[in-house]
């Protein structure tokens, strides 16, 4: 929707547009809540679409001695796979195990017992050093005694807060995109009584009348609410990965390894289309609603992970193509502890109707909804689950007719849901081919400048679709058809498009192209 349509008062207004909003926002509309969920950037702007993309238990978690966020992550690891198929999919994982380096086959053994234990079956095995050496690419084979493979999921991250987002619109929630929560309002008893919006595209500001704002504002959430745990303030820590073409190399499951030099799992696993490298855990000195990039430092550490037990892959920052950094808002006393030691756990405080619900993973947001909507119980009318809007069910018949490959149907049902059938019939042929070498299709560009609330081509380039980061340059070579594609829906003149091409050509240079290799001293 668009900032001008919001009127009148709502049940609640959630602030933040990342999968803890979009949780928050999706639960709240189906318990019945009349609810506008506010993002200041664009949907999924922050870190959710910067994740490692893993669905996951979470073994390191197991480790820390951390069982129940384990177990709950498991449940929904679960629920995810069998609720968004085509989104969530299942993903092997494949650990190598050395002598004198990483965990041993005991400690891995224990481990997994437990997690296959949680997931109700078996979900681990082993393979012998051959085995190894057969199905990871590149592997060292010194010191190298097996390894064991087990199962965990992925996700395109913003694809799934933005089928959050748009299954709640479609069933009575309304959400809008640039849209700032300045401020609180109260009444005598110190109450919520109203949110202060702002336009960031034109500076309009609005004042909508509610009992809740809950404030999911991740690395953000402080300015809203600061932390009234004494001595704990969110430590903004960045993870940052980077992506290579997948060919030659064709990995069919994650690689996962300890880093030589501090022993913290690092994944290389296909996504995409490609391989993506990651992820770091550093304290981030950047200002936080700024876009982050990451470091030439960062850089240099997954490369020497990935060379040290990867030797054979040959792969070079001169094969990267593009990089992405986030930041992950940790509850912390200060700087004492290691970044990777900090709990991953979420946090919910809260003040007469403001709610603030941050911390967690993106496989736990349905957990994050839960106690934040708790939370706000007490300022909550009473409200019966409205009936959900039966979905609009694409007709499976007519698309399985399309000359279009069953894993393609299968992902665009999995991102769009109910709006999948109209997204793919309604199409000209033409548009039902994929965009280059990724698995996007041209369809999902033209339908994302219909109907996903479009302000600028990043919004479109690195959320709706994920070109920007799976083709070389941002794949800025393919914005003359981007333009020609999408103009009818977006009313930008010729300036306008001139403008945003370039504005994205310079973001995507300064924040997601490639890092330049460290110079030697
Ligand atoms: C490198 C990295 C890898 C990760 N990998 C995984 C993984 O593989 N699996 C997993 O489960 N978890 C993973 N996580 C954790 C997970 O990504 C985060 O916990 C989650 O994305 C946080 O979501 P969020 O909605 O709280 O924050 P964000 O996604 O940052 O969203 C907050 C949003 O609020 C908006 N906002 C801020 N202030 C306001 C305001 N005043 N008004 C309106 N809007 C506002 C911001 O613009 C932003 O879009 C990873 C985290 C990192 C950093």
């Amino acid at each position: 929707m668009l900032f001008s349509d919001i009127q009148g008062e709502y049940d609640m207004v959630v602030a933040g547009g990342g999968i803890t909003g979009a949780g928050v926002f999706h639960g709240a509309v189906k318990r019945g809540f009349k609810v506008l969920l506010a993002e200041a950037r664009d949907f999924a702007w922050g870190t959710s679409s910067r994740s490692s993309k893993m669905v996951h238990g979470g073994l390191r978690y197991l480790k820390q001695g951390r069982l129940l966020l384990t177990r709950a992550a498991v449940q929904e690891r679960e629920f995810l796979l069998r609720q968004y198929p085509g989104l969530v999919t299942p993903m092997g994982f494949i650990m190598p195990l050395f002598r004198h380096y990483g965990p041993s086959r005991a400690a891995m053994a224990a481990g997994l017992s437990i997690y296959s234990l949680l997931a109700g079956e078996r979900q681990h095995r082993y393979f012998t050093q051959k085995e190894a050496l057969d199905m990871i690419p590149g592997l060292r084979k010194e010191n190298l005694l097996s390894a064991v493979g087990f199962k965990d999921a992925q996700v395109d991250d913003a694809r799934l807060v933005l089928r959050l987002i748009y299954d709640a619109c479609q069933n009575g929630g309304d959400a809008v995109n640039y849209a700032r929560v300045t401020g609180v309002e109260r009444d005598a008893r110190g109450r919520v009584a109203a949110v202060l919006i702002r336009d960031e595209d034109s500076g309009a500001a609005l004042e909508i009348k509610t009992p809740v704002l809950i404030n999911a504002g991740g690395a953000l959430a402080e300015t809203l609410h600061p932390s009234p745990m004494k001595g704990f303030h969110i430590r903004p820590l960045r993870g940052s990965h980077l992506f290579f073409p997948s060919n030659p190399l064709s990995l069919d499951r994650v690689i996962s390894f300890m880093h030589p030099q501090d022993q913290r799992p690092v994944f290389l696993f296909p996504w995409e289309g490609v391989l993506v490298l990651g992820t770091t855990d550093v304290d981030h000195g950047g200002d936080v609603n700024a876009e982050p990039r990451i470091s030439k430092e960062e850089a240099h550490y997954l490369m020497e992970g990935m060379n040290h037990v990867l030797p054979g892959l040959n792969l070079n920052l001169s094969h990267c193509i593009s990089s992405m950094a986030g930041i992950r808002p940790v509850l912390s006393r200060g700087k004492s502890l290691a970044a990777s030691k900090e709990s991953r756990e979420h946090v919910v405080w809260q003040d007469k109707g403001l709610v603030t619900v941050t911390g967690g993973k993106l496989t736990t947001f349905r957990l994050l909804a839960h106690d934040a909507l708790k939370a706000a119980k007490p300022f909550l009318p009473v409200r019966t689950p409205g009936s959900a809007i039966p979905e609009d069910r694409p007709p499976l018949n007519r698309i399985s007719s399309l000359k279009v490959p069953g894993r393609t149907v299968e992902r665009i049902l999995g991102r769009y849901g109910p709006k999948a059938g109209s997204m793919i019939l309604d199409q000209e042929e033409s548009l039902l081919a994929p965009v280059e070498n990724t698995p996007d299709i041209w369809a999902e560009i033209r339908h994302a400048a219909q109907h996903e609330d479009i302000h600028h081509l990043p919004d479109l380039m690195l959320r709706r679709v994920r070109i920007g980061l799976l083709l070389p340059n941002g794949g800025v070579a393919l914005l003359d058809r981007v333009e020609s594609l999408c103009s009818p829906f977006l009313s930008w003149d010729k300036a306008r498009w001139e403008k945003e091409k370039k504005d994205y050509a310079n973001l995507w240079q300064a924040c997601y192209s490639p890092p330049e290799p460290l110079k030697e001293p």
